[in-house]
């Protein structure tokens, strides 16, 4: 390979490319279609309301949902606080007492923290070493005076998929609500907040081809109706739970690439599975390497392994010039703590560290993965002998 060539990019649990699929459906709406979707005394105000509107139906049918249930964000972090602070603060009078998981994205673990701080009773469930809720755990934390559970769909570092239905129906048959961060499964893995009893869900587009700074947050209305604290105030958009001026051009985009998600959802599962299993059966033949993470219940698109006898940094910084990968998500690689989710299924501080998540996505080739397995391998074995070399 040509090293003026950039690095593959293997980190789509970070974020991903906005396909142009997407991008074309976007770009009218920055200038032709510029109105502002809430003036309802013109033509470009009703233009762009029903691009708002139609992109609201889509998103709506693509999780089983009503229109009216959707409300638009900046992403899954937002989506993610007003579900939770402001579950917290509507239902405070009838407990003070929420679930939630020790392997979830900080975009859920934070505003528990911080309503720990005012007062509320936070449950941080640990997980099985293959990175599941135990649901006989779950169903003994829950309590009379629980009013939310809040459980990813699919994990940002590890990919496993959490037995989502289920936690929702041991939830609902007590009356206690449940929420699911969907981030990174909206668009790869099928969802229907009927089936699987989830009454807040938090989307975002930048995971699955679509633009940065657009998410949604899904808020049932009938069975229960869910009543929400905003945490924004102003134009009292979104039915008063989110105001601020929506981001049509961004609100089209989250809408087409989850329509192309759904759309191409099987034959892309079944390619990038592929792919995912060419790369661990090559990574998996040089030994000392643990797959993080159930085996199977994951999404296609991830393979998280901790590497024995190698330094973490040095295994990053001599993957980097050929693969763009992470160690972990990231919001947390910044930092120089290991992961909490690694530690959380019982990886040593040492295995924590040396670790590579890959992320293969809708642009990744076969070519690509099999440079990326044999670069992984090389340096990994050069680590290993550096190591092993007497001092
Ligand atoms: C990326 C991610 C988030 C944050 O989403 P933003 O739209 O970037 O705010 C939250 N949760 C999970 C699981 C994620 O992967």
């Amino acid at each position: 390979m040509e090293m003026s060539q950039r690095p593959i990019y293997l980190d789509c649990h970070a974020t991903t490319s906005v396909d142009p699929r997407v991008m074309e459906v976007m770009l009218p709406f920055f200038t032709e279609f510029f109105g502002n979707p809430a003036s309802i005394s013109h033509q470009y105000g009703w233009e762009a309301e029903a691009a708002v509107q139609q992109s609201r139906e889509l998103l709506a049918t693509a999780i089983n949902a009503s229109p009216e249930e959707i409300v638009f964000t900046s992403g899954a972090t937002e989506a993610n606080n007003l579900a939770i602070k402001g579950v917290a603060e509507a239902y405070c009078s009838r407990g003070k007492h929420i679930i939630t998981v020790e392997t979830e994205h900080n975009a859920v673990l934070d505003p528990c923290r911080y309503l720990q701080s005012l007062g509320f009773d936070i449950t941080f469930l640990s997980v099985k070493p293959d990175g599941l809720v135990d649901l006989l755990d779950l169903e003994n934390a829950l309590r009379p005076d629980t009013i939310l559970v809040s459980v990813m769909t699919a994990n940002n570092e590890i990919g496993v998929l959490q037995p989502i239905a289920e936690i929702g129906a041991l939830c609902h048959q007590r009356g206690i609500l449940f929420h699911t961060d969907a981030a990174q499964a909206i668009g790869k893995v099928p969802l229907d907040v009927e089936a699987m009893h989830v009454d807040l869900m938090s989307l975002t587009a930048h995971k699955i081809y679509g633009p940065k700074g657009i998410g949604a947050l899904y808020v049932r209305r009938r069975n229960p109706r869910v009543q929400l604290a905003p945490q924004l105030h102003g134009g009292g958009h979104e039915r008063g739970m989110r105001s601020g001026t929506l981001y049509t051009p961004q609100i089209v985009g989250l809408a087409t690439a989850v329509q192309l998600g759904i759309d191409e959802m099987e034959t892309e599962t079944a390619r990038i599975t592929q792919l995912r299993d060419r790369l661990w059966q090559s990574l998996s033949q040089i030994g000392g390497v643990h797959l993080n993470g159930h085996l199977t219940q994951r999404l296609a698109s991830n393979l998280n392994l901790s590497i024995e006898g190698v330094d973490g940094q040095a295994l990053l910084v001599g993957l980097q010039p050929v693969v763009a990968v992470s160690s972990g998500s990231a919001c947390t690689s910044a930092k120089s703590a290991p992961s909490h989710v690694l530690q959380a299924i019982g990886r040593s501080t040492e295995l924590a560290y040396a670790s590579i998540r890959f992320g293969i996505g809708r642009f990744n080739t076969e070519a690509e993965v099999e440079l990326a397995a044999k670069h992984a391998i090389a340096t990994i074995e050069a680590l290993r002998q550096a190591i092993t070399l007497p001092a």
